[in-house]
Protein backbone atom coordinates (compact mmCIF):
# COMPACT_ATOMS: atom_id res chain seq x y z
CA UNK A 1 0.00 0.00 0.00
CA UNK A 2 1.56 3.61 0.63
CA UNK A 3 5.48 3.88 1.50
CA UNK A 4 5.76 7.66 1.50
CA UNK A 5 8.83 9.17 0.92
CA UNK A 6 10.18 6.19 3.14
CA UNK A 7 14.07 6.53 3.15
CA UNK A 8 15.78 3.06 3.87
CA UNK A 9 18.85 4.59 4.31
CA UNK A 10 17.18 6.26 7.87
CA UNK A 11 16.00 3.62 9.25
CA UNK A 12 18.96 2.00 11.55
CA UNK A 13 19.71 6.34 12.84
CA UNK A 14 15.53 6.73 13.96
CA UNK A 15 13.87 4.94 16.51
CA UNK A 16 11.02 3.08 14.59
CA UNK A 17 7.85 1.67 15.76
CA UNK A 18 5.38 -0.71 14.64
CA UNK A 19 1.86 -1.40 15.48
CA UNK A 20 0.09 -4.06 14.13
CA UNK A 21 -3.18 -6.08 14.20
CA UNK A 22 -4.49 -8.79 16.05
CA UNK A 23 -3.62 -11.30 13.36
CA UNK A 24 -0.82 -9.74 12.89
CA UNK A 25 -0.97 -9.36 8.55
CA UNK A 26 -1.46 -5.36 8.89
CA UNK A 27 1.20 -3.66 10.06
CA UNK A 28 2.72 -0.26 10.36
CA UNK A 29 5.52 1.31 10.81
CA UNK A 30 6.73 4.90 12.10
CA UNK A 31 9.49 7.13 12.98
CA UNK A 32 10.28 8.73 16.09
CA UNK A 33 8.68 10.29 18.94
CA UNK A 34 4.39 10.93 18.05
CA UNK A 35 3.61 14.70 17.46
CA UNK A 36 0.79 13.70 19.91
CA UNK A 37 -0.98 11.57 21.89
CA UNK A 38 -4.70 12.03 22.89
CA UNK A 39 -7.83 10.35 23.61
CA UNK A 40 -11.20 10.96 22.19
CA UNK A 41 -14.19 9.93 23.95
CA UNK A 42 -16.62 10.81 21.45
CA UNK A 43 -19.32 7.96 20.53
CA UNK A 44 -18.24 7.54 16.71
CA UNK A 45 -14.75 6.25 18.06
CA UNK A 46 -16.85 3.90 20.83
CA UNK A 47 -18.37 2.27 18.12
CA UNK A 48 -15.40 2.14 15.94
CA UNK A 49 -13.23 0.76 18.39
CA UNK A 50 -15.43 -1.23 20.71
CA UNK A 51 -14.14 0.48 23.63
CA UNK A 52 -15.51 3.49 25.39
CA UNK A 53 -12.68 5.87 24.08
CA UNK A 54 -10.16 5.67 21.70
CA UNK A 55 -6.45 6.42 21.80
CA UNK A 56 -4.61 7.49 18.97
CA UNK A 57 -0.95 8.76 18.67
CA UNK A 58 -0.07 11.06 15.60
CA UNK A 59 3.11 10.64 13.55
CA UNK A 60 4.76 12.88 11.02
CA UNK A 61 5.30 10.71 7.41
CA UNK A 62 7.24 8.90 6.32
CA UNK A 63 5.44 5.59 7.12
CA UNK A 64 5.10 2.00 6.01
CA UNK A 65 2.05 0.00 5.70
CA UNK A 66 2.54 -3.75 5.17
CA UNK A 67 -0.99 -5.87 4.72
CA UNK A 68 -4.17 -5.51 3.32
CA UNK A 69 -6.07 -3.16 5.03
CA UNK A 70 -10.39 -2.07 4.14
CA UNK A 71 -11.00 1.58 4.20
CA UNK A 72 -14.10 3.27 5.68
CA UNK A 73 -14.56 7.09 4.99
CA UNK A 74 -15.87 9.00 7.55
CA UNK A 75 -16.87 12.72 7.77
CA UNK A 76 -16.21 14.61 11.31
CA UNK A 77 -18.03 16.65 13.08
CA UNK A 78 -16.14 20.39 10.93
CA UNK A 79 -16.21 18.54 7.90
CA UNK A 80 -12.85 16.69 7.53
CA UNK A 81 -12.73 13.25 5.81
CA UNK A 82 -10.79 10.27 7.77
CA UNK A 83 -10.30 7.17 6.02
CA UNK A 84 -10.17 4.60 8.87
CA UNK A 85 -8.21 1.39 7.89
CA UNK A 86 -8.74 -1.95 9.36
CA UNK A 87 -7.62 -5.45 9.23
CA UNK A 88 -9.90 -7.41 6.85
CA UNK A 89 -9.19 -10.29 8.30
CA UNK A 90 -9.28 -9.73 12.44
CA UNK A 91 -10.82 -6.93 12.15
CA UNK A 92 -8.69 -4.31 14.01
CA UNK A 93 -8.59 -0.44 13.30
CA UNK A 94 -5.06 0.39 12.75
CA UNK A 95 -4.60 3.69 11.74
CA UNK A 96 -6.37 6.58 9.98
CA UNK A 97 -5.44 9.61 7.49
CA UNK A 98 -6.96 12.73 6.95
CA UNK A 99 -8.27 13.34 3.53
CA UNK A 100 -5.92 15.91 1.80
CA UNK A 101 -3.11 15.02 4.35
CA UNK A 102 -1.84 11.67 3.33
CA UNK A 103 1.24 12.92 2.57
CA UNK A 104 2.46 14.32 5.50
CA UNK A 105 0.95 12.68 8.98
CA UNK A 106 -1.03 9.33 10.13
CA UNK A 107 -2.94 8.56 13.14
CA UNK A 108 -2.55 4.75 14.58
CA UNK A 109 -4.17 3.35 17.00
CA UNK A 110 -2.51 3.44 20.55
CA UNK A 111 -3.11 -0.14 21.01
CA UNK A 112 -1.71 -1.48 18.26
CA UNK A 113 1.75 -0.65 19.80
CA UNK A 114 1.62 -3.36 22.52
CA UNK A 115 3.45 -1.02 24.51
CA UNK A 116 2.47 -0.20 27.83
CA UNK A 117 5.59 1.82 28.02
CA UNK A 118 4.32 4.36 25.36
CA UNK A 119 3.64 7.96 26.22
CA UNK A 120 0.38 8.67 28.00
CA UNK A 121 -1.96 11.15 26.07
CA UNK A 122 -1.94 14.76 26.18
CA UNK A 123 -5.43 15.93 25.17
CA UNK A 124 -8.50 14.42 25.68
CA UNK A 125 -11.47 15.33 23.24
CA UNK A 126 -15.00 15.13 23.41
CA UNK A 127 -14.99 15.35 26.92
CA UNK A 128 -19.55 15.64 26.91
CA UNK A 129 -19.46 11.88 26.08
CA UNK A 130 -16.58 10.55 28.33
CA UNK A 131 -18.23 7.52 30.33
CA UNK A 132 -18.52 9.02 34.05
CA UNK A 133 -16.26 5.69 35.59
CA UNK A 134 -13.60 7.06 33.12
CA UNK A 135 -10.70 9.18 34.96
CA UNK A 136 -8.23 11.43 33.04
CA UNK A 137 -4.57 11.19 34.27
CA UNK A 138 -3.25 14.48 35.92
CA UNK A 139 -2.24 17.27 33.75
CA UNK A 140 -3.88 16.23 30.54
CA UNK A 141 -5.57 18.89 28.59
CA UNK A 142 -9.59 18.44 28.64
CA UNK A 143 -11.77 19.57 25.95
CA UNK A 144 -15.53 19.72 26.05
CA UNK A 145 -15.38 18.68 22.35
CA UNK A 146 -12.89 19.10 19.13
CA UNK A 147 -10.75 22.03 19.37
CA UNK A 148 -9.49 21.98 15.84
ZN1 LIG B 1 -5.55 -8.66 11.37
ZN1 LIG C 1 -13.56 10.37 18.21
Amino acid sequence: MTSQGWDKEDEVSRSLREASCSCGQLRIEVQGEPGGVGVCHCLACQRRTGSVFAALAGFAAPYKVTGTATEYVRAGDQGSRFRFRFCPVCGTNLFHTEEGHEQSFVSVAVGGFADPSFPAPEDSVYDCRRHSWVQLPPGIKAYDKDPT
